[in-house]
């Protein structure tokens, strides 16, 4: 067994499976790292990338660490204000808001919008202007930068949906500036997900530089610079490595951006500050002994945890068991679901399963319980703090 589980397991035995389990100490942990690091950068204010888990007692430990959030629905914004974050320190992104999502971002007195094209702006425009309000906005601009990550997590390429294109920032601001209900508020930048060399967030830097210099040959300065989230965490050392390198993402950007006098630095993490603290918890079903492969049946499937299937990620699967006098096995570990992509992992070395044990999924607290859907009449997997 990882010594990870060896004060936990009798509390797992009793609970339903599957489950996710939040370590909040570890959450905790990571949270007073990230505020540690933060002392030294004044200027930098971290806003929690809600989609990666909105989890009500995961928000509510992040929202006593004193950060804000970053929504990408009216849902999000909703779920965000329930848990008790200040209104004040929500920024809300997405290519397609609806009416009702910019009405629910002006009533709440959010922060900042972050546009993502020049219609949407027609539109934030008018709704606010009926409510007598002024909208705060960035741009969020497609920086035409890539990360060394999966192509499904990608965002800030030029064949990206998201964001406007560097050509039209000038316009956009202009227009802005223009519009009776819009305050200009800076720049916003996003370019993917579980990023783990530091040289990419490197290049957006420079990128924004450029941007920022171009501005400026033209008066403008934005107050706000966003740079989005995107820092991954080690999805192959969940106990060696619990607490992504915060230190050496800060460094980057206080080394590599040029922010102006007054100016502030916003971020978006998500995944790096709940990755690490959560775990499937499953049970085996069947071990079924086939021809060419033996399978771990557990009744945990990628309608709880849909991350291999999708981004083909793999997580640590650990026996949460006493492993003493088993034998090593190799095994496919299989869920339940009636798809051949419900796979966890292939050709896995591991003590010998039997029926009953539980077999724990690592570094699942980002984009894991958020994800889960009801697919084949599943109920849907429940999650406790501890
Ligand atoms: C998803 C998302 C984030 C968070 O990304 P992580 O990789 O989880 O840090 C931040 N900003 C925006 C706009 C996003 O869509």
């Amino acid at each position: 067994m990882s010594s990870y589980f060896k004060d936990k397991i009798e509390k797992f035995r009793n609970l339903e499976t599957p489950f996710y389990y939040y370590d909040k100490a570890l959450l905790n942990e990571t949270l007073q790292t990230i505020n540690s690091c933060l002392k030294n950068f004044p200027a930098y204010h971290l806003h929690y990338a809600v989609k990666a888990n909105a989890n009500k007692d995961v928000l509510r430990e992040i929202q006593k660490a004193g950060f804000g959030v970053d929504c990408v629905s009216g849902g999000e914004i909703q779920q965000a204000l329930d848990a008790g974050f200040d209104a004040g320190k929500i920024v809300y992104a997405g290519v397609g808001k609806a009416d009702w999502e910019i009405n629910l971002g002006l009533d709440a007195g959010i922060f900042c919008f972050n546009v993502e094209s020049e219609p949407e702006l027609q539109v934030i425009n008018e709704l606010a202007g009926k409510k007598g309000k002024t909208a705060r906005v960035c741009f969020r601009i497609n920086p035409n930068v890539g990360a060394h990550t999966h192509a499904n997590i990608t965002t800030g390429l030029a064949e990206n949906k998201f964001g406007i294109s560097m050509q039209d920032m000038e316009e956009a601001i202009r227009e802005a500036e223009e519009l009776p209900n819009i305050e200009f508020l800076g720049l916003h930048f996003h370019i993917g997900s579980q990023i783990l060399e530091m040289t990419d967030f490197e290049a957006l830097c420079n990128r924004i530089n450029e941007l920022q210099d171009r501005l400026e040959a033209q008066g403008i300065k934005p107050k706000v610079i966003n740079v989005g989230g995107g820092l991954g965490v080690a999805y192959d050392d969940p106990d060696g490595k619990p607490i992504p390198d915060f230190d050496a993402y800060f460094n980057t950007y206080a080394k590599n951006l040029k922010l102006r006098e007054g100016q502030e630095m916003h971020c978006e993490l998500g995944r790096a500050v709940v990755g690490q603290m959560g775990s499937l918890i499953t049970r085996v079903l069947y071990v079924k002994h086939a021809h060419v492969k033996s399978f771990v049946i557990v009744d945990a499937g990628m309608s709880d945890l849909i991350r291999p299937a999708l981004y083909d990620a793999h997580h640590e699967i650990q026996l949460a068991e006493d492993s003493e006098g088993r034998e090593e096995c190799t095994y496919d570990v299989v869920g339940p679901i009636c798809e051949s992509s419900d796979v966890f992992g292939k050709d896995e070395k591991l003590p010998e399963c039997r029926r009953g044990d539980l077999i724990a999924l690592r570094s699942a607290g980002a984009y894991g319980e958020i994800m889960a859907c009801q697919y084949n009449c599943r109920k849907l997997p429940k999650a406790y703090l501890l």
